[in-house]
């Protein structure tokens, strides 16, 4: 089944609102199994909102409006849809009724244009007010229907699951497409995304292949990339299954061909998956091994504890943090040798010392160049990350982050989470 959304009001052409209506209308139509190949915008004219309906009716199942239900001359969709539907409208007294009563419980007077909003074209169902005056619409055009709901975000979201979510499942159901879809996202660090999809291009082709040829009928699965920032980019599996339980099935052998060809192609890069955010992930690791950190920030300046703070119950397992910004607290409080302190040798003692002083198990350390300017020769987005394990391993690595200031101390402190997430994992595989 397939359904568009069409999007009223000259603001939206204007950009002086953003069209989230139809954002949001797109993920629940996709999680209800439904398709949306269009979304359109349209002004407040009569004739470009028929223009827009007749359109999506000639390429889909059915359309949902949303705005310009409300009082005024230039709300206008419902006179656009009855002349789409070929019928005049007609005012209900049941919804006048209801309209003076929301005015009378407001204890204010009811502009006559108000009783607009009681005019259904001939055939249509209503969907009742939430909070507002507008009612919302279920208008059948033979076969097909239009929906139509209020421009008012949280009215089109309450109307559109209790009226059109109701109505769009009984028609699946009666043309036998019930279908449940669902998504599952693989955090990665550390691979350019088209790495990433030069690692899974078999693998895409294969499902391709798979979604029309005779393997069809089991579900479908498909793979999308998706940047986000200094976070990494996310690879989106998202599966079609007739059950719920059909679609987990799908989505966990796919979960686990993904994992194996990117860990065989470009080693540990997925570092979680959904919301799992990396500091979520070190978290875990160090919880699930029974291990404390504490921490030694010069470049990051605090960043690095910040994002593990955000992490719930992170009381369990991190310590502390010494922002050891100034040479002299490195050397002072963490005893590193005096001497040039953006070092691979100053990182690891950096990482040591945050041990002792903060008596962790495990020691990050970050120092660095920020920039804009060069310090001890070093080139800005230069960085050592120190890491110490209780096994005895004492490492650092020079990393390059790219970016103004902000950019490489944010970079530099995903970078060195993510490098302390693969060292423990190789390091310290579970049930050592
Ligand atoms: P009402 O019956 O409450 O007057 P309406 O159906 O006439 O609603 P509009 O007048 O088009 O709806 O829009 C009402 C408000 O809802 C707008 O001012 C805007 O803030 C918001 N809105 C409208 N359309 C959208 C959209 N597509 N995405 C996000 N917000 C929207």
């Amino acid at each position: 089944m397939r359904i568009e959304i069409v999007a009223v009001g000259t603001e939206l052409l204007l950009g002086q609102i953003a069209d989230t209506n139809s954002a949001w209308l797109g993920e629940q139509l996709a999680a209800a199994g439904v398709d949306s190949h269009f979304h359109q915008a349209v002004g407040d004219n009569k004739d470009r909102i028929v223009l827009a309906l007749r359109t999506a009716l000639a390429r889909s199942d059915g359309v949902i409006v949303t705005g310009g239900l409300g009082p005024t001359q230039d709300d206008i969709t419902r006179e656009a849809i009855a002349e789409v539907m070929g019928v005049p409208l007609v005012r209900q007294e049941a919804l006048v009724r209801r309209i003076e009563e929301l005015f009378l419980a407001r204890g204010r007077a009811m502009p006559a244009n108000n009783l607009r909003q009681a005019d259904v074209p001939v055939g249509a169902t209503v969907i009742e007010q939430t909070n507002g005056t507008a009612p919302g619409l279920i208008c059948p055009v033979g076969s097909q229907v239009i929906y139509a709901v209020p421009g008012v975000p949280h009215e089109m979201a309450d109307m559109f699951t209790r009226g059109i979510l109701p109505d769009i499942e009984a028609r699946l159901e009666r043309a036998g497409q019930r279908a449940v879809i669902g998504s599952r996202t693989l955090r990665t660090w550390g691979a350019s995304e088209s790495a990433l999809a030069e690692a899974l291009d078999d693998r895409v082709r294969d499902l391709d292949a798979q979604a029309t040829g005779p393997l069809a009928d089991r579900g479908k699965v498909t793979i999308a990339f998706l940047a986000s920032g200094i976070e990494g980019i996310k690879v989106r599996l998202t599966a079609r299954a007739s059950s719920p339980a059909d679609l987990q099935v799908l989505l966990d052998a796919e979960e686990r061909t993904v994992r194996k060809i990117l860990f065989e192609r470009l080693g540990d890069v997925i570092f979680g998956t959904d919301d799992e955010s990396m500091e979520h992930a070190v978290g875990a690791l160090l919880a699930e091994r029974h291990l404390t950190i504490g921490l030694a920030e010069s470049m990051t300046g605090g960043l690095i504890s910040a994002r593990l703070v955000n992490v719930p119950g992170a009381s369990r397992w991190f310590r502390g943090c010494v922002v050891s910004y100034d040479a002299e607290v490195k050397y002072a409080v963490l005893k590193v040798d005096r001497g040039p302190v953006v070092t691979a040798a100053a990182a690891r003692q950096m990482a040591d010392g945050a041990c002792r002083v903060l008596g962790s198990d495990v020691g990050l350390s970050v120092t660095g160049v920020a920039g804009p300017d060069e310090q001890e020769g070093v080139t800005p987005g230069t960085l050592f990350v120190g890491i110490v394990l209780p096994n005895g391993s004492v490492t650092a690595q020079e990393l390059r982050v790219p970016g103004d200031r902000d950019r490489v101390r944010q970079y530099g402190a995903i970078s060195a989470l993510d490098l302390l997430r693969r060292t423990v994992s190789r390091e310290l595989p579970i049930g050592h």
